[in-house]
């Protein structure tokens, strides 16, 4: 036994941590972890899951609408947004007791307070201005909100707040289009909030395939969400109870909420990385190998707080990974290739692989695509559609990505992440037989290229 407190220190409680912390305790080792805020990290507390909770409640109004023409009547409909929250936050403390629990019943010694790094194998605990020390020590801090300096900055809140909104805001701009912006930009408007988006690009979603990028923001626009593209926000005056939010195109917006979804930043301020060795990257992430090593022999990084494809499973793999290469002996190299990623907006995107613009960078590609009312529709009347698209090379013909907007499009990709990380090919989507009446059947009936369409005669000479 070495002469460490611990043989590891993990220095927060979120998905990286928690998983990493659990299962090197399992293996019999000393562990203890510091948490400075509530057990669970951002995904259960305020992230994903009370995000997804939030959507469910969103799209009960249409479902409900739509119940009608399938024979259900009802009483007059009405919202509560004080019962969703109250029971999205009674889940969200259940769920920080079953990941205290776990912590618990593996041995793990947790410590509720700030820690830093004193020193190579030193944990400084902010609680009891004491250090304890570890063999190995797991950063795993995760990331927090970032807010643009314009004048009236501080009236943004970002999404941590809108899990504590005692009262559904009327009205609410929001600055950014990424995914969680766009989720919540998804969520008011569904609980009949009025929402304007603001964003400083030309569509929403950057990153994302563009087709999925535009059937969104029009399906979003139908919804009554005003998308304010290439512009930004100047200044945020108050204005009475609610905000005056003036834009750089000169519009002026009143709302009640001014929310930042401008992105999020590595937690190493004030962490004590540097003295030690730890490299840090320009926008402050931990700098780490493939084995999630940083410039320091015993010091690792995981998770959000080393900016690599930030999501609560691929922070978990990292987390065993890390496990398996300094306690088990086994080595073990991260892949960040084929992320299934969803967005959580109404209509869902589900995506893996990578999108037709990213495809088309190194491949010659095919593309497959369709669109088409789901069955549902046809009987509530709801103008929604379903798209979906292969992107397929067409030389080796294994198919590069899969992108869906659609009900569960993230139920349906996730399960078709597993056909593309075997090197599925279209003939073998062909060869499956498809499961009817499905909407995802109609991934392994998509027959005809996609053809871009041709230009209209003189009209390329005159652009
Ligand atoms: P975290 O879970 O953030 O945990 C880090 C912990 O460290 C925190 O609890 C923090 O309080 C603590 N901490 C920080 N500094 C210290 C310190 N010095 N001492 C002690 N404790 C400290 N991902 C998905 O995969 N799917 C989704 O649908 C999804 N939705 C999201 C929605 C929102 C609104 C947000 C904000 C994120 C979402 N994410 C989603 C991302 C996901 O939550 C993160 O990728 C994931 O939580 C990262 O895990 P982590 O362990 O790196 O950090």
């Amino acid at each position: 036994m070495s002469d460490f407190h611990y043989d590891l220190f993990v220095i927060g409680a979120g998905s990286g941590g928690v998983r990493a912390a659990r299962l090197a305790a399992q293996l019999g080792k000393r562990v203890a972890i510091a948490e400075e805020y509530r057990i669970g990290g951002t995904c259960v507390i305020r992230g994903c899951v009370p995000k997804k909770l939030l959507v469910y409640g969103s799209r009960y109004g249409a479902e409900i609408e739509d119940a009608c023409a399938f024979g259900w009547s009802y009483g007059d409909l009405e919202f509560q947004w004080p019962t969703l929250i109250h029971n999205v936050q009674r889940e969200v403390d259940r769920l920080n007791g079953v990941y205290t629990r776990t912590l618990e019943n593996a041995g793990v010694e947790r410590f509720l307070t700030r820690a830093t790094v004193d020193g190579p194998h030193g944990v400084r605990l902010a609680d009891r201005d004491a250090t304890v020390s570890a063999d190995y020590i797991l950063v795993a801090t995760g990331s927090a909100p970032t807010f643009p300096s314009v004048p009236g900055a501080e009236y943004f809140i970002s999404s941590n707040e809108c899990f504590q909104f005692e009262t559904l805001p009327e009205s609410i701009v929001i600055l950014g289009a990424g995914y969680i912006g766009m989720e919540f930009a998804s969520i008011f408007a569904g609980l009949g909030v009025t929402v304007t988006v603001v964003h400083r690009g030309d569509q929403i979603l950057r990153g994302f395939d563009m087709d999925l990028r535009d059937i969104v923001a029009e399906a979003l626009r139908d919804r009554g969400v005003d998308l304010r593209m290439d512009t930004n926000i100047t200044s945020i005056e108050k204005d009475g109870e609610g905000y005056r939010v003036v834009l750089t195109d000169g519009d002026v917006l009143h709302a009640s909420s001014v929310m930042a979804a401008t992105g999020r930043k590595p937690n190493t301020k004030g962490l004590g990385l540097e003295a030690v060795g730890v490299e840090l990257g320009s926008n402050g992430r931990v700098v780490v190998d493939a084995y999630s090593k940083t410039a320091a022999d015993n010091i690792y990084a995981v998770g959000d707080v080393t900016d690599r494809a930030n999501l609560t499973p691929v922070a978990i793999r990292e987390g065993t990974a890390f496990v398996e290469t300094v306690f088990e002996g086994q080595p073990k190299a991260m892949d960040y290739s084929l992320i299934p990623t969803a967005v959580f907006t109404e209509p869902e995107i589900g995506t893996v692989g990578l999108s037709e613009e990213d495809a088309r960078k190194d491949h010659q590609v095919d593309i497959y695509k369709t669109s088409f009312r789901p069955m549902r529709a046809t009987i509530s009347g709801r103008g929604e559609k379903v798209f979906m698209k292969l992107a397929v090379d067409a030389v080796t013909d294994k198919v590069l990505g899969l992108h869906m907007v659609g009900p569960d499009a993230a139920e349906i990709v996730q399960m078709a992440a597993i056909a593309l990380r075997l090197g599925a090919t279209k003939a073998d989507f062909d060869a499956t037989m498809a499961l009817h009446p499905s909407m995802a059947e109609e991934f392994v009936t998509l027959r005809q290229k996609w053809e871009p369409p041709t230009p209209v005669k003189g009209s390329d000479a005159a652009a």
